[in-house]
């Protein structure tokens, strides 16, 4: 996709600080990191969301983020835990739609937070907890 920046970079007509690469993917540090270290895993192939991505690629994401993550651990960079984030949809604040996983080391006191939503705190009962699971698990 000659307009996707995930594309170019994979395809070498963009500049991206490579730390890892092979066949299936490629990892670089996030131009907008959310800390010093914060790197992007992306596969070679375009897929917009995970739905269009095969599972094993998707597995492979996984796999390589836990590589860089060890790797963070062994850096000078300062990590002393790790997220991973992977934003598929727009609605789940996905601003390139070339999956990516955001592997994101972390310190205390690295500013980075989540905000839960209003219901978060009030538990749903296990009916609840039963029928979601019912409705999905037809899916799988
Ligand atoms: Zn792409």
């Amino acid at each position: 996709m000659e307009n996707c920046i995930f594309c170019q970079i994979v395809a070498r007509n963009a500049p991206a600080s490579i730390v890892y690469e092979d066949n299936n993917c490629l990892a670089f540090m996030d131009i907008q990191p959310v800390t010093p270290g914060h790197v992007l895993v992306v596969p070679r192939q375009h897929a917009i969301g995970l739905n269009d991505l095969p599972v094993e690629i998707g597995g492979h994401l996984f796999k390589v983020g836990q590589k860089i993550s060890a790797g963070l651990k062994k850096s000078r960079i300062r990590c002393e835990g790790i997220n991973f984030f992977l934003a598929d949809g727009a609605v789940a604040f996905q601003t390139v739609f070339h999956v990516h996983l955001h592997v994101i080391p972390r310190f205390a006191g690295d500013g980075f937070r989540l905000v839960f939503g209003p219901d978060y705190r009030k538990l749903p009962d296990r009916s609840d907890l039963d029928r979601l699971a019912n409705d999905l698990k037809v899916f799988l």
